[in-house]
């Protein structure tokens, strides 16, 4: 049977696809591109905003016409938190969630089968194990080791979807890790939902950087990068432990949201904006040239121009740049649905496009002082035929003529010029 993934979402979803790809490779299906000519048909859904939960029922609904006799299974965020009516509503014939994709697997190819597929995954279990690599990456490589978040931010549907924190087992993440540098892979990705949490539910002590020490040792000489951090798990203990890691990527995602205190504290998020300064700090002092980029939020309730103008100028201060920009969207069911959403679409859109400007000004100074600098670059796909470009360890694009490099190579790299959010470079070796 020809089966076909539509994946919307974070690096977490992108990872329990590239699993599900695996285990349905397992039993026999065969991976299609979407919207080819496919027997099954997975989506894979979000909602961590309302237009996340849009395109999810666009993507069925337009299957289920383009497909009428295809299987349909719809898994995910948005999934999970939906009643059993959806599937009469968008026409699916499995309804998963996020739980369990292994036994949404095999809920699916029982369904295939003609038998009715009792557990399709809903149900929360423990962290569940899920093979890692996809089928067709071959570089870098995505590693989940925490699921769930028990922070509650007043704007965030997520715990509400994912349910509370659960967290691999360290040994097991370890091993996994020493697999995927043995298969190849030039760099793990490690992702979760809120991976500052991880390991508090299964009392182990290390926290994240005692798990992030033992991958990069597990997958050296594959390097090991983290996706976004809270603020406040950047502390001396982790930068010391991670610094002394010559495979560790030096390149940190901020979820600051704010630079603002009062809007951080009607976010309940725990933090102010000492907390981002001290932070950053850190970095600057523990990583040679750390590329720090974040997540921001406009627009939030009660968001007023003095509070604007706070996460501008802290942007400002500390020289972040990559940022991810996002107007305030009001979630159903969070905390700050009931807060009056005051501030009008159109002035969200001006400060995301005023802090965007700060951002991409700082991007390109910092990219700016790379030129000359050297680096590892894992090189990973071309954008033309002349081309071949691929990430440093500090998360930065880099390019070089495609004679010079091929995939999967990982090559020292001299910077000779740069761009306004990509590199040029030399291999030196
Ligand atoms: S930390 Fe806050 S924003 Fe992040 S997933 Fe948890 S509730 Fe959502």
């Amino acid at each position: 049977m020809k089966i076909s993934f539509y994946t919307l979402g974070c690096r977490t979803n992108q990872f329990e696809t590239q699993a599900m790809e695996k285990l349905f490779a397992g039993n026999g299906f065969e991976l299609v591109p979407w919207g080819g000519d496919a027997d099954v048909f997975v989506v894979n859904s979000c909602t961590v905003t309302a237009t996340a939960d849009q395109k999810t029922r666009q993507q069925v609904r337009k299957i289920r016409r383009e497909h009428p006799r295809a299987v349909i299974a719809l898994c995910g965020c948005m999934a999970q938190k939906s009643e059993d009516g959806i599937k009469a509503s968008l026409g699916v014939d499995v309804l998963g969630g996020n739980r369990d994709h292994a036994a949404f697997v095999r809920a699916v190819c029982d369904f295939c089968e003609g038998k009715t597929a009792l557990d399709t995954g809903r149900e929360s279990t423990g962290f569940v194990e899920l093979p890692a690599g996809g089928l067709a990456e071959r570089t870098r490589a995505l590693l989940k080791i925490e699921d769930g978040c028990d922070y509650y931010c007043t704007y965030c549907a997520i715990p509400y979807a994912r349910g509370h924190v659960r967290s691999a087992d360290p040994e097991k993440a370890a091993a996994e890790a020493a697999r995927l540098s043995a298969a190849g892979f030039g760099e793990i990705v490690v992702t979760g939902i809120e991976i500052s949490a991880y390991g508090a539910d299964i009392g182990y002590s290390g926290g994240l950087a005692g798990l992030t020490e033992k991958l990069t040792d597990a997958a050296s000489p594959a390097r090991v990068s983290l996706g976004s951090l809270r603020p406040t798990v950047v502390t001396e203990d982790f930068c010391r432990r991670l610094s002394a890691k010559p495979n560790f990527c030096r390149h940190f995602h901020l979820s600051i949201q704010s630079g603002s205190k009062g809007v951080l504290e009607r976010m309940k998020r725990r933090y102010g904006p000492d907390d981002i300064r001290r932070a950053v700090e850190l970095l600057n002092r523990w990583f040679d040239r750390p590329n720090i980029t974040g997540d921001v939020i406009c627009g939030f309730c009660g968001e007023t121009e003095e509070e604007f103008a706070e996460t501008e100028a802290l942007v400002s201060e500390l020289k972040l740049g990559g940022l991810h920009i996002f107007p305030y969207s009001r979630r159903e069911g969070t905390a700050a649905a009931r807060m009056p959403d005051s501030v009008e679409k159109s002035e969200k859109e001006r400060r995301c496009a005023a802090l965007a400007r700060v951002s991409r000004k700082n991007y390109s100074d910092y990219l700016a002082a790379q030129v000359g600098k050297t680096f590892t670059v894992v090189f990973e796909h071309s954008k033309s035929s002349e081309t071949i470009g691929g990430y440093t360890e500090n998360y930065l694009y880099a390019e070089t003529n495609s004679e010079k490099a091929a995939d999967g190579d990982v090559k020292k790299v001299r910077i000779v010029s740069a761009g306004e959010d990509s590199l040029r470079c030399e291999p030196v070796e």
